[in-house]
């Protein structure tokens, strides 16, 4: 019996031990599991915070890419109409806004009243023009904001060229008038002729075969022949007439108060000048031709655009029929 009693005597003092040592274990894992979980806990946060804040840097960096591939886009262009084409299907991808219109009258942003207006100074109080939007959503107003920046910047760019190309009067190659200058000129000797009753002949003259000698002797070559031919025009025409250069190798000769039979001599004149010259490259001399379409004010053009187009017409049947000749638009 008391065996029996000292066993479970022993037997309970041992149950006690082992649980108290297996509760105490286990409170200590349990803190352990706990103060793992809290250092688990601020990892997890960490990570999100590192997680957001890449994916902002990301997001910075994809806008500064945005911003610089837009800007050197527009730099490509120095025209303000493409300037803005170029924005705007540019800005279609980077942010989600609806229609966007580049308004250059005041006056006319009454069609967008539903709109939001942007006026776009290029400097202080110059207002070039207007941005009229259908919808930039709240996000992304800031960055709508920098992609106008861009854009204003190609505008003045494309508008001080402009600028520059309006005070240039004469080609730099040659020294002719450049197109434009020599076509405002050519509009006020029409009116003068239409006022007094004068005739006057307009030529169009083109070098012929001028592609071969720029293969056969480089571009340095072909454009010391412009320069040539840009001479001998200018020394075969008198003091009242004047000329251009209308395109690469194509000049353009106002003959003033000049018939077709007058126009006849002349431009056959400068043709032969154009043909008897020699012009020297390296250890060779170019023999370089040119044929010469003619129309003649008021005999078969009344304005400028006809003029332009009969000649250009006479010019291709020079071409046509032979080249280093010329043809006359007929009466
Ligand atoms: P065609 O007798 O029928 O007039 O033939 P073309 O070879 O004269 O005419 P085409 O239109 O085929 O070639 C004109 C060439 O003029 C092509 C272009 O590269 C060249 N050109 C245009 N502007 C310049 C320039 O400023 N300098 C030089 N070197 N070449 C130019
Ligand atoms: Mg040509
Ligand atoms: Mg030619």
């Amino acid at each position: 019996m008391l065996h029996i009693i000292l066993f479970s005597f022993i037997s309970i003092l041992w149950f006690i031990f082992l649980k108290t040592f297996f509760l105490s274990r286990l409170k200590f894992f349990s803190e352990q599991n706990s103060v793992l979980l809290s250092e688990f806990n601020s990892l997890t946060q960490a990570k999100d915070r590192l997680d957001l804040e890449n994916r902002q840097l990301n997001e910075k960096f994809a806008d500064t890419l945005a911003i610089y591939e837009l800007a050197k886009d527009i730099c490509n262009s120095l025209e303000e109409e493409k300037v803005f084409a170029i924005f705007n299907k540019s800005l279609k991808n980077y942010i989600s806004v609806g229609d966007c219109r580049y308004i250059k009258e005041a006056a006319d942003l009454i069609k967008y009243k539903d709109y939001n207006i942007l006026p776009l100074n290029i400097e202080e109080n110059q207002i070039i023009g207007y941005l009229a939007v259908d919808r930039i959503p709240e996000a992304d107003k800031e960055k709508f904001g920098i992609l106008t920046q861009q854009l204003l910047i190609g505008l003045r760019r494309a508008l001080l060229y402009e600028k520059v190309q309006s005070l240039t009067i004469t080609d730099s190659l040659t020294g002719a008038y450049c197109r434009r200058y020599f076509l405002e000129r050519f509009s006020e000797e029409l009116k003068r002729s239409k006022k007094n009753k004068l005739h006057l002949t307009f030529l169009m003259v083109d070098i012929d075969n001028f592609k071969q000698f720029n293969d056969h002797y480089g571009h340095l070559v072909g454009d010391a022949i412009l320069r040539q031919v840009s001479k001998i025009i200018s020394e075969a025409i008198r003091q009242i007439d004047f000329f251009g250069r209308y395109g690469g190798e194509e000049f353009s000769i106002v003959l003033a108060e000049t018939d077709r039979d007058q126009a006849n001599f002349a431009a056959e004149r400068i043709r032969q000048a154009i043909a008897t010259v020699l012009i020297r490259v390296y250890d060779e001399e170019l023999k370089v031709t040119a044929s010469i379409g003619v129309s003649t004010f008021p005999d078969n053009a009344l304005n400028m655009q006809d003029a332009i187009e009969l000649a250009d017409q006479a010019l291709y049947l020079a071409k046509e029929t032979g080249k280093n000749k010329v043809c006359f638009t007929p009466a």
